[in-house]
């Protein structure tokens, strides 16, 4: 009998373990349905109200799907796990004497074991003040609001031309060449040049402009570099233009400094760096330089045998390198929970965990993406065959037979008729530094001048 499981069975007598999962990302969620056959009871407590499957938002900020195709109620996902409750609440504190969580409504609520997975959130490298001038795409919430920021752009520079004969330019910036940078820069290229070209009258949109500016020396770092120049060159066939070595060093309204020069942008867009959920410091155990919980291969951060860290918010090495933060390790270390709690319960070992690494995968555009395959078999695709397996493998890991249905047909509509359902602006009807170039006109400020191209005979 493990030493937990001896600690477990006088305090709980007949009653059975309490397992509280913090978080219903991809991590938590695997964890709780995995326990879902245990005899444990579970609470899952998150503070929104569902399940985002996060490697698709960038097409709902870009119109392709609406929120709904791509997030699930935690609490319909769960409703047949009858030893399951769920919770909408914030995790505030962790009091790790008593054993008790505590929550955003001033509850308390008690644990046998805690599993945390709270996943990341954006990082502006200690310049927050940026955050409003460039949203991030990490919620529902930051997709709307790009979706609206890019869409108003357009409309924008419409009314403008059709009032004033000229625009501010319609310059999309998108800072950060990882995988969700390169998704947002091939998606606004694809939205400009082949979604909207027939519905404006005034402006043609396949003549804005998108930059991709990333420090490093190549997008999508963590790829092998042959898939990194394939990504380059089919973005820059897309008509993206990529700097690399570019180092963002202010933003503001409508603009960005970057290499000592400022760049005029009707959208900024910032997918540069991630951090770790602020819960892990609760925690009071050992993080990495993101604030990431480091766990052993039991997920353990160390002396908290009850406590689990995963997904995202761990770190944790295999073979001299940190596991990713991405979908696939915060599936398997959800699964992995219930075979610990089974073998605790069980009286057993727990059985180490292992990270089993099918690849990683990354979109570019229409029919453009790159694949790095691991298993069944390794390979580097680029390209249409690369495109097609990262639409059959999303479609496989959506939640729900609904949203796969309508993500697929969206999907098929979108690819065949060339539009975009889901093309909605709500709320605020203005972007940030645009009516200041409106105001300063063309002639006072010649870095808006270019967009006169964008005046077409009889449109
Ligand atoms: C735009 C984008 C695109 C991506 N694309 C891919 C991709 O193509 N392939 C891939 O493998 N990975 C991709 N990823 C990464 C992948 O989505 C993450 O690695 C994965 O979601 C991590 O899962 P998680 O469970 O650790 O955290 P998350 O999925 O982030 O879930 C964390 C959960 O915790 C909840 N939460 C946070 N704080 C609290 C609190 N204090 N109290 C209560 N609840 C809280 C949140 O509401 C959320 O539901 C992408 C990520 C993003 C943002």
């Amino acid at each position: 009998m493990s030493e937990l499981t001896q600690r477990l069975q006088p305090q709980t007598g007949s009653r059975r373990p309490r397992v509280v999962i913090v978080g219903a990302g991809f991590a938590g969620l695997h964890a709780a349905k995995a326990l879902g056959h245990q005899p444990v009871d579970v609470t899952v407590v998150d503070r929104r109200n569902h399940h985002t499957f996060q490697p698709l938002l960038y097409q709902v900020a870009l119109a392709v799907l609406s929120p709904a195709n791509i997030a699930q109620p935690i609490r319909s996902i769960l409703r047949k796990q009858s030893n399951t409750q769920v919770l909408m609440d914030e995790v505030t504190g962790i009091d790790l004497e008593k054993h008790q969580i505590e929550l955003g409504s001033g509850a308390r609520l008690p644990y046998d074991y805690l599993v945390l997975a709270t996943g990341a959130t954006h990082s502006y490298f200690g310049h927050d003040d940026w955050a409003p001038f460039a949203p991030g795409l990490k919620s529902i919430e930051d997709a709307v609001e790009i979706r609206r920021r890019v869409l108003l752009a357009f409309e924008l520079a419409e009314r403008q031309m059709q009032e004033r004969g000229w625009h501010p330019p319609l310059n999309f910036v998108v800072i950060g060449g990882g995988p969700t940078g390169v998704e947002l820069a091939g998606a606004i290229i694809d939205i400009a040049k082949l979604y909207m070209r027939h519905d404006f009258r005034h402006i043609d949109p396949s003549k804005a402009r998108v930059l991709l500016l990333d420090s490093g020396p190549r997008v999508l770092a963590a790829y092998p570099e042959d898939l990194s120049a394939k990504a380059e060159s089919e973005l820059a066939g897309l008509g993206v233009e990529v700097h690399t070595k570019s180092h963002v060093t202010a933003v503001g309204p409508g603009w960005v400094e970057a290499n000592d020069q400022r760049i005029d942008a009707a959208v900024i867009l910032w997918a540069a760096g991630v951090q770790a959920s602020p819960l892990g410091k609760l925690l009071g155990a050992p993080t990495d330089k993101r604030g990431c919980v480091i766990v052993d291969d039991r997920l353990n951060p160390p002396g908290l045998p009850e406590i689990f860290v995963l997904g995202d918010l761990a770190h944790l090495e295999q073979d001299g390198r940190q596991i990713p933060g991405v979908a696939q390790p915060a599936m398997q270390m959800g699964d992995h929970v219930a075979r610990m709690v089974a073998a605790d319960l069980a009286g057993k070992r727990r059985p180490p965990f292992h990270y089993f690494d099918k690849g990683d995968m990354s979109t570019i555009g229409r029919m453009a993406a790159v694949a790095k395959i691991e298993w069944p078999f390794k390979a580097h695709w680029s390209g249409i065959p690369a495109w097609l397996t990262w639409l059959t493998v999303h479609i496989f890991f959506l939640i729900g037979f609904r949203n796969r249905v309508s993500v697929f047909s969206a999907w098929i509509w979108s690819y065949f008729t060339f539009t975009r359902g889901a093309r909605i602006i709500t709320g605020d009807q203005r972007l940030p530094g645009w009516q200041d170039k409106v105001t300063a006109g063309p002639q006072t400020n010649p870095a808006q001048q270019p967009q006169e191209q964008n005046v077409e005979a009889g449109r």
